[in-house]
């Protein structure tokens, strides 16, 4: 099955209200997806071994979802098949005095991983063009006012594209992932966070007043994705309704991304190599 269709790259135009919220046709084909996902993640472990081990290029994973669309549980579910020593996540909240008073992007650059690693951002700078927008936060800031204007989230956009062309230049590959929950699927999770003492501490009844902002949020999202996605660093926009099916399709994407980066295990230098004769028979004629 292909990904392609949910992959937004500058190529098409998304308008939110056609994009599926839920795996449709392939709730048919689920025990076979679900033994898929284990298959692609096996692979995937491998090459972002190999992506360690050559230490030249970095991936980065941004994921942007509205609440309880199940942002944590694709990190504990599907990123959590890479070796955790060449994972990095990092979840960002809304920012506090001090990240407020550096330019937006100071924070997420400090989050990114070296290169050679695997980092995902649960919430990232897509943030600042997202909950920032919709709330009009950019008033709040202490800004100087030729930095604000009626061009703030053009500007904005523009920023973004040409950052993640940077870190493209620069060893890195970005992959945006917008997880696509429906309303009532929304409500049915924050339900479940109410009725269940061990998912209390989730429960956040300003979330559940996000609510309201439902169709600003969706204008809000079709606008970054369509002024953000480029072949460099597409955006994917995933229906999140079946948590098991996203995790399929996010495995598809990491494994495809990996494939695609093609890393290969370095091989010993040259004076390495020469020595390694000598050591080999020191080591077998000792202890
Ligand atoms: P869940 O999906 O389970 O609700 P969460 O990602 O919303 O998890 P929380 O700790 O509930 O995690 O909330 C983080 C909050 O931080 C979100 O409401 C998000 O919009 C906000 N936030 C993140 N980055 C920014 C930003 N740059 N400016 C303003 N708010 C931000
Ligand atoms: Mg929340």
């Amino acid at each position: 099955m292909s990904i392609k269709s949910y992959r937004f790259d500058g190529g098409k135009n998304l308008r939110l209200q056609e994009e599926p919220t839920d795996a449709g046709e392939h709730k048919k084909e689920k025990a076979e997806l679900v033994s898929r996902t284990a298959e692609n993640l096996r692979k995937a472990a491998m090459l972002a071994e190999k992506l360690y081990a050559a230490g030249c290029e970095g991936l980065v994973v941004a994921i942007q979802a509205r609440d309880a669309a199940g942002k944590d549980s694709l990190v504990k579910h599907v990123f959590s098949a890479l070796n955790p020593q060449l994972l990095e996540v990092h979840s960002f909240k809304s920012p506090n005095e001090h990240e407020l008073s550096h330019d937006y992007l100071w924070r997420i650059v400090q989050a990114l991983p070296p290169r050679g690693k695997v980092g995902v951002l649960n919430r990232s700078h897509y943030e600042d063009v997202l909950v920032v927008k919709v709330h009009h936060l950019e008033k709040t800031y202490r800004l100087a006012p030729r930095c604000l204007g009626e061009d703030f989230f053009e500007k904005r956009y523009r920023q973004l594209r040409h950052f993640e062309d940077y870190l493209y230049e620069n060893g890195y590959r970005v992959v945006k992932l917008f997880l696509n929950v429906s309303r009532e699927e929304q409500k049915k999770r924050f339900l479940d966070r109410i009725e269940r003492e061990d998912k209390h501490w989730k429960l956040s009844t300003a979330d559940m007043k996000e609510r309201s902002l439902w169709a600003e949020y969706d204008a809000a999202y079709e606008d970054c994705i369509n002024a953000t996605a480029t072949q460099r660093a597409p955006w994917y926009v995933l229906p999140a309704d079946n948590k098991w099916y996203t995790r399929y399709l996010v495995s598809e994407i990491l494994l495809e991304t990996l494939a695609d980066m093609n890393p290969e295990f370095p091989p010993l230098s040259a004076s390495e190599l020469a020595l390694v004769p000598s050591v080999k028979a020191e080591l077998e004629s000792g202890t």
